[in-house]
């Protein structure tokens, strides 16, 4: 099929569904400067990633990781959404998307404009941290301000109990609200949309599945091919932002 045959499909099926869900990736927020920390070069390559027992265990591994929370946040809070996050936001303005799931944690779904309740966040988010016991809100400049002085390790203030930012580390359980939400929103859309993801990772890599078998349409966008797209009803290995913005237009 060609280039322009593949963006009038994608939008018939976008046309032809009541809900659609978006389930977003890494690779669409590349766009917006962002590295893909499972990538070649990613950080992940070069450190080993703190798993979440050994954060629990270790005040010495927490001060290690909010070292490198605040050597690479220069990236993440410098990045902006890009065409691929505004078109999404635009279909969620319109109805015609009810949810976006996101595998990011750099906000930049709500930065673009898509409420905070129509995004379903499965690994947390970087841009803040959170009390593990009690759940306690915190901004992270003040713990940057504390740590930077003297690495003072933030606890909470309401509970005492420790402060990390609210990703979801290795070795931490799925948040299971939204893993819930999540599950509930593919079941009951009628088009899955899945951009930037190579599905490999779980729970990433059930969702479209689960979508088909809801009797759900599935669309795979990904400028590489992925492990799923034998399942989907149409794949698109382009460009993510002007592939979108070509279809919302
Ligand atoms: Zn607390």
């Amino acid at each position: 099929m060609s280039e322009s045959a593949l963006l009038d499909a994608f939008r018939e099926l976008i046309e032809g569904s009541k809900r659609v869900v978006v389930f977003t990736g890494a690779g669409i927020s590349t766009e917006s400067g962002i590295p893909d920390f499972r990538s070649p070069g990613g950080i992940w390559t070069k450190y080993q990633p703190i798993d979440f027992g050994d954060f629990m265990a270790s005040e010495e591994m927490r001060r290690e990781s909010w070292r490198r929370k605040f050597g690479a946040d220069k990236t993440i809070s410098a990045a902006q959404p890009n065409a691929g996050h505004h078109a999404i936001a635009s279909m969620v303005a319109s109805g015609k998307v009810t949810s976006v799931i996101t595998q990011n944690v750099d906000g930049l779904h709500q930065a673009s404009g898509v409420p905070d309740d129509q995004v379903i966040e499965l690994h947390g988010n970087a841009t803040y941290a959170s009390c593990l016991s009690c759940g306690a809100y915190y901004e992270l400049e003040p713990i940057r301000d504390a740590f930077e002085r003297d690495e003072t390790l933030p606890t909470c203030d309401i509970c005492s109990g420790i402060v990390k930012t609210a990703t979801i580390s290795f070795g931490q359980a799925m948040p299971e609200k939204e893993m819930a939400r999540a599950d509930a929103e593919t079941w009951a859309c009628d088009l899955f949309i899945a951009i930037g993801s190579s599905l490999v990772v779980y729970p990433a890599a059930g969702f479209p599945a689960a979508a088909k078998r809801a009797g759900a349409n599935l669309v795979i966008l990904n400028r590489d091919p992925t492990d799923q797209d034998p399942i989907a009803d149409l794949v698109l290995n382009m460009e993510i932002g002007p592939t979108l913005s070509a279809v919302v237009e």
